[in-house]
């Protein structure tokens, strides 16, 4: 069992993409929602269908491993009801990431200090019509 599941582990890992904007994103809707909508574990429905559809994005974004924050990003992938969202859970929860996770929030201020005119999307064409779907 364990030699048949460690490889698949491996190379689910190595596909895996932005997985500290991943944990950051996920903390940071976390916060919010046990804070705003008085959860304790479990996100709320509406808060776990945001962070799912975070994740999606994060998976698929053009820039790979290389994009910059999304703050800083100039390719606008969400929707805009979506982003209006996420951008009310960052401005609550985007300070408070200092106090709670003092590392991951440090990572993401230095991403955040990088010129984003260095960072190119790896292929245009995987930034299909069909990512705008994703609502
Ligand atoms: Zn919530």
């Amino acid at each position: 069992m364990i030699i048949i599941t460690i490889p698949i582990f491996y190379i689910g890992d190595s596909l895996e993409m932005n997985t500290t904007e991943k944990k950051t994103i996920g903390k940071m809707i976390h916060l919010y929602c046990k804070d705003k909508h008085g959860t304790s574990h479990a996100l709320c429905s509406s808060c776990a269908e945001l962070n799912n559809y975070a994740q999606r994005k994060l998976t698929k974004c053009i820039f790979g491993e290389d994009k910059p924050t999304c703050q800083n990003c100039k390719v606008h992938c969400y929707s805009s009801e979506m982003r209006e969202r996420i951008k009310e859970i960052m401005k609550y929860s985007g300070p408070r990431m200092l106090l709670h996770n003092p590392i991951l929030a440090t990572k993401h201020l230095i991403k955040g200090l990088r010129s984003p005119k260095k960072a190119y999307p790896r292929k245009h064409d995987s930034y299909s019509s069909k990512d705008n779907n994703l609502k």
